[in-house]
C-alpha cells in the first residue's frame, strides 16, 4: 500500500523506524526485532539505507520480510551522495524488480572527512536528484522526502532551507517526515512556514524517544536538535537510572504525540530504532486513542 493512501485515511495512526543490520552476523538480531514491531501492525515501517549503500542488500531483505510475514507496508529508504549514478539506477531497477511502492528519497550525509572537498565530479549533489531519477524511472513510486522543522545543518537560514524543500516536493515528492524534534511548537511554526511557502504535501512529525542518556547527545549531534528545558531535567533527574529513564523518556515521547494528535495530526513517525519493547510500550500507551 502507498504512504499516500494511508495518509488520506485522516484516522490517526503511527509507523515506526528500524535500521538494517551492519554485518552479516547481526543480521538475525535485526530481522527478529524487526518482526516483533511489525506484529505491532503499525500504520508503515521505514527501513533505514546507510550511507554509501554498504547494507543496500539488507534493507530490502529487512523490508520484504516485515511485508511478506506481516502484510505491514514498508518505506525504504535510499541515499544518493555517496553513489554513482550506475549504482542509482542499478538500485532503482532493483526496487522496481520487486514491486517496491514507497521510497524515501535522501541525500544521506556527507562521508566525514569529505566535507570540504571539491564535489563537481559527484553524480549526486542534493535529494532533488534522487527524487528525478524516480520519476524518471516510471515505476510509479510513492516518493517521500525528508525535512527538518530546525532547518537543516548545513543551511544558512530557513527561508533557504524552504526554498530547497518546496523545489525537491515539486520535483515530485508526495510525503514529507521530519527530523526528530523535541519541542512541537517548532514543529507547528515550521507547518506554518512551509505551508505559507506553497507546500502542500502531507507532513509526518518524527518523534524519537530517549531511552538512555548517551542517546542525547548524539541526538543533539545529528540532528542538531534543541532540547527544551523539561527534557533536560528529566534527563538530569533519571539518566543514571537505566530504567528509570527509558520510562520517562517513553513517557515525553508519548506525551509529545498525544499533542501532535490533539493539534490535528494524524500520522506520526517513530524513531523506535530496533527496539520492539519501546515500540510498544508507545502504542499501548496510546491504545485507546489508536484504537488498538
Ligand atoms: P537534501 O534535501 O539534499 O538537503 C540537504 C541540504 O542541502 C539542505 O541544507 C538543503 O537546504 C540543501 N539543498 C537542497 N537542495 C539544494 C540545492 N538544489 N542547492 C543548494 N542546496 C540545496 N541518512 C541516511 O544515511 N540513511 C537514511 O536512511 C536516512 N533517513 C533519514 C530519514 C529522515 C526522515 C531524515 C530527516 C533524515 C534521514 N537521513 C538518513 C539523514 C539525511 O540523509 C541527512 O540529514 C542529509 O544530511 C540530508 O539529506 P536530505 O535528503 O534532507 O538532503
Amino acid at each position: 500500500m502507498k504512504i499516500i493512501d494511508l495518509l488520506k485515511k485522516n484516522t490517526l495512526a503511527i509507523s515506526f523506524e528500524v535500521f538494517p543490520p551492519k554485518t552479516e552476523t547481526s543480521f538475525e538480531s535485526v530481522r527478529a526485532a524487526t518482526e516483533e514491531i511489525a506484529a505491532l501492525r503499525p500504520a508503515f515501517m521505514s527501513v533505514t539505507y546507510g550511507a554509501g549503500g554498504g547494507t543496500s542488500q539488507y534493507t530490502l531483505d529487512i523490508a520484504r520480510n516485515i511485508r511478506n510475514l506481516y502484510g505491514v507496508p514498508t518505506l525504504e529508504h535510499l541515499t544518493c551522495v555517496s553513489s554513482s549514478r550506475e549504482m542509482i539506477r542499478k538500485k532503482i531497477a532493483e526496487l522496481k524488480a520487486a514491486g517496491i511502492e514507497n521510497v524515501m528519497a535522501l541525500r544521506g550525509d556527507i562521508p566525514q572527512g569529505m566535507e570540504n572537498t571539491d564535489r563537481s565530479g559527484w553524480d549526486y549533489h542534493h535529494a532533488i536528484e534522487l527524487v528525478r531519477e524516480l520519476k524518471a524511472a516510471q515505476a510509479d513510486f510513492c516518493i517521500g522526502g525528508a525535512c527538518y522543522p530546525e532547518i537543516h545543518p548545513e543551511s544558512l537560514n530557513q527561508k533557504e532551507d524552504i526554498r530547497h524543500l518546496k523545489e525537491k516536493v515539486d520535483a515530485g515528492c508526495d510525503f514529507l517526515t521530519t527530523q526528530m524534534f523535541f519541542d512541537n511548537n517548532l514543529l507547528y511554526n515550521f507547518l506554518y512556514k512551509i505551508r505559507e511557502a506553497g507546500i502542500t504535501v502531507p507532513v509526518i512529525p518524527g518523534v524519537m524517544p530517549i531511552t538512555n542518556a548517551n542517546q542525547v547527545a548524539r541526538a543533539i549531534r545529528l540532528s542538531g536538535s534543541f532540547m527544551p528545558q523539561r527534557f533536560k531535567c528529566l534527563v538530569d533527574r533519571f539518566g543514571s537510572s537505566p530504567e528509570a529513564m527509558k520510562q520517562a523518556g517513553i513517557a515525553y515521547a508519548t506525551d509529545q504525540i498525544i499533542d501532535l494528535f490533539a493539534n490535528g495530526i494524524t500520522n506520526v513517525h517513530v524513531y523506535s530504532m530496533n527496539k520492539p519493547d519501546v515500540a510498544a510500550k508507545i502504542q499501548s500507551n496510546l491504545s485507546d486513542i489508536l484504537g488498538k
